[in-house]
């Protein structure tokens, strides 16, 4: 590191909140795979920002949106309508199959805006009596980083002197069928889960497990919230992990890349029979839906479905994953997951192995100590991916 950059490290050290754990580098600039630091050093992107670019850095279609949209109007408020926010909803429910849409803008209020819909509905079309909604969610779940968010995590670490903390959750085994089935009572508003959990360390559940979990919320009139904040929007190599299991939960749970790695914007979808719980009043976000977001969210979707990113991920997914199995090393326990959503799960931890691979020109970043997550950009070249195979090869080869 350069004295500049090591300055830089130290400023933002000294004035920030300690609540996160970088890597020593400094991005002063990004476009498609790649981000340079202060000192010109490339390095192939291998986080995405936690798959919130799978179109890249500074993808030129959702660019030319957001410096269009600037010169137009960014931000109304609820107060008012905008022109692009109805063509927003519009896309949403085309991709998703669904009737409505709650636009927030980060991955947690779309959570928090989702447990509200669900204990609402539960009340108001359920009957379930006054305070006694229950929500079901998986152990070593992610769902954000709000008091209620936490309040359903099963990590000690994350609630650790934030109490007290929001009552009416209940914690099962992920892809334990039988437990969800034990779990619920006639007062559980919805399931929540993730179709494959991310932070936990891109863990796959058996397969055919989320259909008969939907199968069996339908049959107790349970509400399926699937967060697909992270494996959304083509990352697992379907337009949603639910695809693979072809099915369409009750709400879909959509964020991080939404916002075409320009913006935070999230949403909830889901039928209106769900969304209607909602009237003036009851439920808002100065920033959700604002014009500028809804811009750079539709050509978001529009670059995923034009460019056919879903399938690339699914192709490119499953030839560096086939790759990364080939890998002769003893430290390597299991190489895990789904399209361009891949975890490589070590017997020792993975920090050292991702400042290993940062010197190597490749960003990854541990989750769970344990595993490496690989998630590059969706638009990644068949060239670029064998060249961050090298790079993993000289690593962890
Ligand atoms: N849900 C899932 C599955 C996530 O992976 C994340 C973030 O990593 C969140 C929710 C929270 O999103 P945000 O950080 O935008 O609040």
């Amino acid at each position: 590191n350069s004295p500049s950059n090591r300055s830089i490290i130290e400023q933002t050290d000294q004035y920030g909140a300690n609540n996160y754990h970088p890597l020593p580098i400094v991005i002063s600039h990004a476009e498609g795979v790649w981000v340079t630091d202060t000192d010109g050093n490339r390095y192939l992107d291998m986080l995405s920002a936690y798959s919130a670019l799978n179109h890249g850095h500074r993808h030129p279609r959702i660019l030319d949106a957001l410096l269009h949209q600037l010169n137009q109007v960014t931000l109304t408020s609820r107060a008012f309508y905008n022109d692009q926010l109805g063509r927003f909803y519009q896309k949403l429910v085309n991709l998703t199959d669904k009737q409505m849409v709650l636009p927030m803008n980060t991955g947690a209020e779309a959570v928090e805006t989702a447990i509200k819909a669900a204990r609402r509905w539960a009340y108001d079309k359920k009957e379930v009596p006054a305070g006694q909604a229950e929500i079901i969610v998986c152990e070593n779940n992610f769902h954000g980083r709000t008091v209620t968010a936490i309040s359903l995590s099963s990590n000690p670490e994350y609630q650790r002197g934030f109490e007290p903390l929001t009552p009416g959750f209940r914690v099962i085994p992920f892809g334990d069928l039988e437990a969800l089935k034990q779990a619920i009572t006639p007062n559980t508003a919805a399931f929540l889960v993730e179709p494959i959990q991310g932070e936990a360390g891109v863990i796959v559940p058996p397969e055919h497990y989320l259909h008969s979990a939907y199968q069996l919320c339908k049959e107790n009139n349970v509400l399926m919230i699937a967060d697909e904040i992270q494996t959304g929007l083509g990352r697992t190599g379907q337009m949603f992990a639910c695809d693979w299991e072809e099915f369409r939960p009750d709400v879909y749970l959509l964020g991080k890349a939404l916002g075409g790695g320009m913006l935070p914007v999230s949403a909830v979808v889901a039928d209106a029979e769900v969304l209607e719980v909602f009237e003036p009043g009851s439920h808002g976000s100065t920033f959700g839906g604002n014009p500028l977001a809804c811009a750079v969210a539709i050509a978001a979707i529009d670059t995923l479905i034009d460019e056919q990113l879903a399938e690339r991920s699914r192709k490119l997914g499953e030839q560096f994953k086939t790759a990364l199995k080939e890998l002769e090393n003893p430290d390597i326990k299991e190489v895990r997951g789904k399209g361009l959503f891949i975890g490589v799960e070590l017997s020792k931890p993975a920090r050292p192995y991702c400042e290993e691979l940062m010197k190597h020109g490749l960003l990854c970043k541990e989750t769970h100590t344990h595993t490496i997550r690989f998630a590059p950009p969706l638009t990644i070249s068949e060239n670029e991916l064998a060249l961050a195979l090298e790079k993993v090869r000289s690593v962890l080869g």
